[in-house]
C-alpha cells in the first residue's frame, strides 16, 4: 500500500486529462494515468510525470464498459490499497444537428461521456465511503449549461454530469467526500482541433478574455478542487472559459 495519496485520472494519455495527471503529481499525488485508445500516448504522460520525479502508472480500461470498470477498480485496490482522487475526465464528441444525428451518434456520446461518469463513481465512491475521504471532479463543459447547436448529445451528457455531481455531492458528503465539476469552454487540444477554422473564429468573438484555454488551465482548477484549501467546497460547477458563459 502506497502512502501517498492516490489520483485516478480517466483519458489521461492526451489532452486535458494529461495535464491534469501532470499537476496532480506535481501536488505530490500518485497518478494513474488512464487510457482507453492511447496507450503509447499514456505512456509517454507517465514517462513525463517519472521523469520529473512524480510517480505515475498507465492502466488501460474503457469507461463505457461497467463490468470493465469494475475489475478496474479492483486492480487499483490491490495494487495501491487506496484511491483518494477520482477525475472523471474521459469524453468524446460525435457532433452534427439533430435532424441529421444518428441514434448510434447519440448513444456513443451518452455512453462514455455519461455512462462512464457513472461507472468511476459508482466503483470510486465504494473505497471512499470506507476511507471516510475522497475527492472527485466531473469533467462538464460549457455546453452543458448553455446548450450548443449541433452538440444535441454532447450537451445532454455533460448537462447530465452536472445533475450526477451535485445529486452525488449530497450523498457523499457525510462521509467528506466532496464531488465538483468543473466547465471548460473552449480548451484547445485534439477534440477541438477538428472544428472548422469558421466556428473556431465565431467561438473566439465570444471569449471574453480573447484567447482559447489550455489545458493547463483547466488543471490548475482541478488542482484546487481536490485540495485542503477546498474542503468546504461540493457540489458547485466552476467553468474555465475565459468568460465565454456568465
Ligand atoms: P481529447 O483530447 O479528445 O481527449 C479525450 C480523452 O478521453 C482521451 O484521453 C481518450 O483516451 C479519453 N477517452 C475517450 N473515450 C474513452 C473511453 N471509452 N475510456 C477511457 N477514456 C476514453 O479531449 P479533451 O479536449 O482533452 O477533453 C477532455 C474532457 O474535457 C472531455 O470530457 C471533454 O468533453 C471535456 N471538455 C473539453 C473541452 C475542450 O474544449 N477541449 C471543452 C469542454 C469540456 P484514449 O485516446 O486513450 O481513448
Amino acid at each position: 500500500m502506497t502512502t501517498k495519496k492516490t489520483a485516478l485520472v480517466t483519458g489521461a494519455g492526451r489532452g486535458i486529462g494529461r495535464a491534469i495527471a501532470r499537476r496532480l503529481a506535481e501536488d505530490g499525488m500518485l497518478v494513474i494515468v488512464n487510457y482507453n485508445g492511447s496507450e503509447e500516448k499514456a505512456q509517454e504522460a507517465a514517462r513525463e510525470i517519472i521523469s520529473a520525479g512524480g510517480e505515475a502508472y498507465p492502466m488501460k480500461c474503457d469507461v463505457s464498459d461497467y463490468e470493465a470498470c469494475e475489475s478496474f477498480f479492483k486492480e487499483i485496490l490491490e495494487r495501491f490499497g487506496r484511491l483518494d482522487v477520482l477525475v472523471n475526465n474521459a469524453g468524446v464528441t460525435r457532433d452534427g444537428l439533430l435532424m441529421k444525428m444518428s441514434g448510434e451518434d447519440f448513444g456513443k456520446v451518452i455512453d462514455i461521456n455519461l455512462k462512464g461518469t457513472f461507472h468511476c463513481l459508482r466503483f470510486a465512491s465504494r473505497q471512499m465511503l470506507k476511507q471516510r475521504y475522497g475527492r472527485i471532479v466531473n469533467m462538464a463543459s460549457v455546453v452543458g449549461i448553455a446548450g450548443n447547436a449541433g452538440q444535441v448529445n454532447y450537451a445532454a451528457s455533460k448537462a447530465g454530469v452536472i445533475g450526477m455531481t451535485k445529486s452525488a455531492a449530497k450523498e457523499l458528503a457525510s462521509r467528506n467526500i466532496t464531488v465538483n465539476a468543473v466547465a471548460p469552454g473552449f480548451i484547445d487540444t485534439d477534440m477541438t482541433a477538428k472544428l472548422p477554422e469558421k466556428v473556431r473564429e465565431k467561438t473566439m468573438e465570444q471569449i471574453p478574455l480573447g484567447r482559447f484555454g489550455r489545458p493547463e488551465d483547466v488543471a490548475e482548477a482541478v488542482a484546487f478542487l481536490v485540495s485542503d484549501s477546498a474542503a468546504y467546497i461540493t457540489g458547485q460547477v466552476l467553468p474555465v472559459d475565459g468568460g465565454m458563459v456568465m
